[in-house]
């Protein structure tokens, strides 16, 4: 029996010839494609500007150097997320720290945040970058988030890897209205993908010239922004130290293509999840809570296993379904429990509700492809795993 894994692309014919056009145009890379693909990006989101690079990961680090994180200053975000969300801010330098999640929705929690500022004010440690990660597509607390950030002067990175298609009361996640700069991942796991791929998006024109410079080795063509007058035609000047992150011609070609069908791809979704949601009812676990203001991308649907119900621990339900061949997963090992993270100080009980997640969660099977005879056959197993 095949495994069904716990997510996966899914490419249909236009998506091929789209890529085959490309491999036999003018251009592999710098070409018409990715402009296009930002233009529909920025579109979709109602923001101004955006820039594809070839992971979510450089785009986080593009977002994080033009806000100006440096030594010296502090990026902190949630612990429950992958290690890109933190690493940003140690490619800049910057050190960083992390804040307890919501019991509930599993996101930063607006509460601790709260507290955690008002310490650092005093200690005059104030972070002065925040990653908000959007876990799973469910939206964060961002208008908690922005106020907060009014009152202590930090900016705020929405990685919305999970995210994109989603809505933040009402507005598309990406229209950066409660943030300075949103990050989107186009990894095959996520809701679209471009094979590698990301893009951050923005409503300043300030942060996109620095980005679009830090994308490309931090040289310009424009003549505007160089030091003196072009020597001529064939004249570039390096004015920043920048890196190349640029995406290909045949990822953006990939990605303009699976931006058509980003609003079915995330109904699908929130079918599957309501099917969960019904099937799930009687088992002892809990499923994922959705919070009123957020239409979420449901890139995952993690559930938590009522541990003082059953007689299995998390690991024997967890390899018992990887065994009947259900490819579950769990989204994530908290950050600051990482070695390299445990070598600079953190210790697993700092944030104790990240780690009682930890000690929960399991991520069924959530892709657009997935059947409902599929989903039917991660539910029998789950109901076996719990008791067997
Ligand atoms: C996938 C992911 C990333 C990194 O994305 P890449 O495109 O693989 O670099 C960053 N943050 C979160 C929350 C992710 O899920």
């Amino acid at each position: 029996m095949q495994t069904i894994p716990y997510g996966r692309q899914d490419i249909s014919q236009a998506d091929v010839d789209a890529v085959v056009e490309v491999l036999r145009s003018d251009f592999l890379t710098q070409g018409p494609a990715v402009p296009r693909f930002e233009a529909a990006v920025a579109s979709h989101c109602g923001v101004s500007h955006a820039l594809a690079v070839n992971s979510a990961t450089s785009a986080l680090h593009m977002a994080c150097l033009s806000l100006g994180l440096g030594p010296g200053d502090w990026l902190w975000t949630s612990p429950v997320t992958f290690v890109a969300s933190a690493n940003c801010g140690l490619y800049c330098g910057a050190q960083v720290d992390f804040v307890d999640i919501d019991p509930r929705a599993y996101n930063i929690c607006p509460g601790a945040l709260a507290d955690k500022l008002e310490q650092a004010e005093r200690a005059g440690c104030l972070p002065k970058v925040l990653v908000a990660v959007h876990l799973c597509g469910q939206p964060c607390d961002m208008r908690a988030i922005k106020l907060l950030s009014q009152r202590y002067g930090f900016k705020i990175i929405e990685d919305a890897s999970h995210a994109i298609g989603g809505k933040y009361l009402g507005v598309p996640i990406g229209s950066c209205q409660y943030s300075d700069i949103t990050v989107f991942s186009f990894h095959p796991v996520k809701i679209i993908t471009t094979a590698e791929g990301g893009m951050a998006v923005t409503n300043s024109a300030e942060l996109a010239a620095k980005m679009s410079l830090l994308r490309s080795h931090g040289i310009t063509r424009d003549p505007e922004q160089m030091t003196h007058e072009s020597d001529g035609p064939w004249y570039y000047q390096q004015i920043d130290l920048g890196f190349n992150y640029r995406m290909t011609e045949l990822q953006a070609a990939l990605g303009v293509s699976q931006m058509e069908r980003l609003s079915a791809y995330v109904a699908r979704r929130h079918e599957l999840a309501d099917r969960y949601d019904e099937l799930l009812a009687g088992l002892p676990v809990t499923t994922p809570w959705q919070h009123a203001d957020g239409y979420s991308g449901l890139h995952l649907y993690v559930i938590r296993l009522q541990l003082d119900k059953i007689n299995r621990s998390h690991r024997q339900v967890f390899e018992s379904l990887r065994n009947a061949g259900i490819g579950v997963n769990l989204h994530y090992i908290p950050v600051h429990t990482q070695p390299y993270f445990q070598r600079m100080g953190f210790k697993p009980a700092d944030f104790p509700r990240s780690m009682g997640y930890y000690r929960e969660a399991i991520s069924l099977p959530m892709f657009q492809a997935l059947t409902d005879a599929q989903q039917d056959r991660v539910i029998s197993a789950l109901g076996k795993a719990l008791v067997a």
